[in-house]
């Protein structure tokens, strides 16, 4: 039997130049507003599939964007165990690439220098996509036959909220309930983190409105940001006396509520504003709920409008409900860090950050999920790349946790 280590080095200069094509393969997403779909990656990549004999599917979410549909690749490595799957989920669609004279080189041609390569979507998601390719082929080659399935996902739209990707795909029933998932579009520098949960996240505006005068005469006037500022205070205060529970799980601990944007009011300082709008950025353990935070938000609101006569509007910019977290005991977490220990020396640190990638849809579906990969955390960045180290480096990590999942 080959060493798996052996074989994935081998496969450095090969995995350079297929993660250069697919850069060179532009499939920014089309919802961003000037982009196309992910077909042509699929058909550079479901040949490559196919050659290392495994069984493709296509799956076709329609979009009324796009009259080809959007396309998610798959494709299943039989384990021992045929009746569940490992999945690695990759993302093939990308974000633009913003301001092009931000780049040193062309964002959708592959610039391969000191050991990266550079490229709008190299990292986020391409590294994912090749890292976990590479390592079914590694696995092949050996002869490892893994104990359950190893699947690759390699699906549309997660830039966009993935509706036309994974969630698509769970609808079809494409995973069950005994699966499991890793998703590598996230991580630090060394792999030294891994995620099984993510908080809630809501974003609020308040407008509130009162009546605009001259600043000499308040009485004539309701001053809308200084009753503003007040009520942006008691919403701040009692949001954190009453959500401050702790999780050690999450960095920080706690939940967060923050009072961010402000926009601008009257030009002139001798006139009293009529109307204030500020704006509130909430990240919250997942434990609580987001209905209670809003219900107290609302109780201030009422007050505030009958003692100060001014009335304020809600509106919620963003809402997103996390799902329960993976749990950190289960053995898909326990085999990657252990797998990560034995290849780099280190152990890793397991917890929640961020979120927003495709382990949300599938963990509120009850199928575990780790968020893992070696990145510089370039995503969405002018001259984004992936380490040429990291290709391989992570590409063994996953064929050693694809050999040994059981
Ligand atoms: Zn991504």
């Amino acid at each position: 039997m080959k060493d798996l280590e052996e074989l994935v080095k081998s496969y450095e200069q090969e995995m350079v130049e297929t993660l250069s094509k697919l850069v060179s393969i532009k499939a920014v997403n089309v919802r961003s507003g000037e982009g196309q779909s992910e077909w042509d990656r699929v058909k550079f990549l479901e040949p490559i599939l196919k050659e290392m004999g495994l069984d493709t599917k296509v799956v076709v979410a329609p979009d009324p964007l796009v009259p080809e549909g959007r396309p998610n690749l798959l494709a299943v490595l039989p384990g021992k165990d045929t009746s569940r799957t490992l999945w690695f989920i990759g993302h093939l669609d990308t974000v633009p690439a913003g301001d092009p004279s931000l780049w040193s080189h062309d964002p959708f041609e592959a610039h391969v220098e000191d050991g990266k390569i550079y490229g709008r979507g190299a990292e986020d998601n391409g590294q994912a996509v090749i890292t976990s390719l590479f390592a079914v082929k590694a696995l092949i080659e050996a002869g490892i036959k893994p104990n359950v399935n190893i699947g690759l996902a390699f699906v549309a739209d997660e830039e966009t909220g993935s509706e036309y990707g994974i969630i698509y795909l769970i609808q079809q029933g494409i995973f069950k309930s005994t699966d499991m998932a890793v998703v590598p579009d996230s991580g630090d520098s060394e792999g030294s983190f891994i995620e099984v949960a993510e908080k809630s996240m809501m974003w609020l505006k308040f407008k509130v409105m009162g009546k605009q005068t001259h600043a000499s005469m308040p009485g004539s006037g309701i001053n809308a940001h200084k009753i503003g500022m007040m009520f942006a205070l008691s919403v701040d205060e009692a949001l954190h006396d009453n959500f401050s529970d702790r999780d050690e799980l999450f960095e920080p601990p706690f939940s967060t509520f923050e009072i961010t944007k402000k926009e601008a009011n009257v030009e002139n300082i001798n006139t009293i504003p009529g109307s204030d709008v500020f704006y509130m950025d909430m990240r919250i353990l997942p434990d609580e709920n987001l209905d209670d935070i809003l219900r107290i938000i609302d109780e201030i609101r009422t007050y505030f409008e009958y003692e100060y006569k001014v009335r304020i509007q809600l509106e919620i910019i963003q809402r997103s409900d996390a799902p329960a977290p993976t749990d950190p005991e289960h053995p898909l977490v326990k085999t990657l860090a252990s797998v990560i220990k034995e290849t780099r020396g280190i152990e890793p640190k397991v917890g929640g950050i961020g979120g927003g990638t495709c382990a949300a849809p599938l963990r509120r579906v009850g199928i575990p999920s780790v968020v893992w990969a070696t990145i510089d955390e370039l995503a969405h960045q002018p001259d984004e790349y992936a380490k040429i180290e990291n290709l391989t480096k992570d590409a063994l990590v996953f064929a050693k946790l694809m050999s040994r999942m059981e």
